[in-house]
């Protein structure tokens, strides 16, 4: 047998967070599985509006060492102003195993004929996030999607794709059967959500395939685990335990892409016959993943108990003309910071930390909640909580 015939290469994601670029090589088949960028990446050289220029391509991720210098890997325009030469691609596909930035944000970077495999809820959350964001720009590839169940055949290497439980839907981990045997990829999983089970299929799976290799994040590995852990089953009891014993505002804060999470939200409001107001980015959202019938969630133009909050923007009178195309269709759902206002005790809000300024038109009563349903700051440098707080 040749030596070494399948190896891995760790471009990204190893003693920091996130920031995966695995490079699968099997014989002469190369692969990547995700392709991320690290949540400290590049914070020795940029901050705040310090940023590599875009203009350049990837010339000063180059010159700073942030990206690897890999031939036959990325497109031609982002080579353009660097020093290393286009090449056909070496590449045959990348794999996605979610739509967290910390494992997709840099395939903007890579030469389009080289395919991106990913779920087809992934897809959909990709799109939302270039329709609706301002710095969003995941370039043209060919895509191939997938879904449980799938056996993906890059020549010699097999990929099956196996749904698991993570804080964002369409997440996946990957058995991929190698020339050397069975290469198990994780990506992001966890135990306590609410589809636990596929997160144990996905270990069953891994585990009968018997692998020779087994990549996991450690993101949270602790000798002593000090934190606690809460299901989404106690969050959104805890929930409904403060927001069923207040006549206040409730406003809630959560990772805006968590549907979970925000299922929990929309559940409590129910209950608690309080209607949900949400922003038009992620009505925009659940309007997407309504196209997967593998996502439930509910239709935000027709549900009733979802409302929607626009701001104030351009004219400050709430003209159709002063919002993105994308956004207008929702105004027909519109309320706005007098509506809230006046309605608080009816209303559970969502609102997202670069949008508190609102409470200054807002004007929450005295002894509103704000239920801060969040995972903790990645770095110790975030200030955002004490400003939270003032
Ligand atoms: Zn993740």
């Amino acid at each position: 047998m040749v030596k070494n015939q399948t190896t891995l290469t760790f471009y990204g994601g190893v003693n920091e967070i996130g920031g995966n670029k695995i490079l699968l090589t099997d014989k002469k088949t190369k692969i990547f599985l995700d392709f991320g960028q690290s949540f400290s990446f590049g914070a020795k050289f940029f901050t705040s509006w310090l940023q590599p220029r875009s203009i350049n391509g990837l010339e000063d991720y180059f010159e700073l060492n942030l990206l690897p210098k890999i031939g036959g890997l990325y497109s031609k325009e982002t080579l353009a102003s660097t020093d290393l030469s286009y090449a056909e691609p070496e590449i045959s596909c990348v794999f996605l195993s979610h739509a967290h930035f910390d494992h997709i944000e840099h395939i903007g970077f890579l030469d389009p004929q080289i395919s991106v495999c990913l779920g087809v809820g992934t897809k959909l959350f990709l799109e939302s996030m270039e329709e609706t964001g301002y710095f969003a720009n995941y370039g043209e590839h060919l895509c191939n999607k997938f879904r449980t169940g799938h056996k993906i055949k890059v020549d010699g290497i097999t990929v099956e794709p196996i749904a698991v439980d993570h804080s964002i839907p369409a997440a996946y981990g990957f058995i991929i059967h190698t020339s050397e045997g069975t290469v198990v990829y994780t990506g992001d999983l966890r135990r306590h959500g609410p589809r636990k089970d596929l997160t144990e299929n996905f270990i069953e799976e891994a585990k009968s395939a018997k692998p020779t290799a087994l990549i996991c994040e450690g993101t949270r590995m602790a000798t002593h685990e000090s934190r606690q852990n809460y299901s989404e089953e106690q969050v959104r009891q805890i929930s409904q335990d403060i927001i069923s014993k207040t006549d206040k505002t409730v406003f809630a804060m959560h990772a805006s892409r968590d549907i979970d999470r925000f299922n929990s939200f929309y559940n409590v409001a129910k209950k608690t016959n309080r209607k949900l107001v949400i922003t038009p980015k992620t009505a925009y959202l659940l309007s997407k993943l309504l196209a997967d019938d593998h996502l439930p969630v509910p239709n935000p133009l027709k549900d009733d108990c979802l409302k929607i909050y626009f701001k104030k923007k351009r004219s400050g009178k709430y003209d159709e003309k002063d919002y993105f195309p994308w956004e207008r269709k929702f105004l027909g759902k519109m309320v706005d910071c007098n509506y809230v206002h006046k309605n608080g005790r009816k209303l559970i809000m969502d609102l997202d930390f670069f949008q508190f300024a609102e409470l200054i038109d807002i004007k929450p009563e005295e002894g509103s909640h704000l239920i801060h349903s969040m995972s903790e700051p990645f770095s110790e440098e975030d200030i955002g909580e004490q400003v939270m707080h003032n």
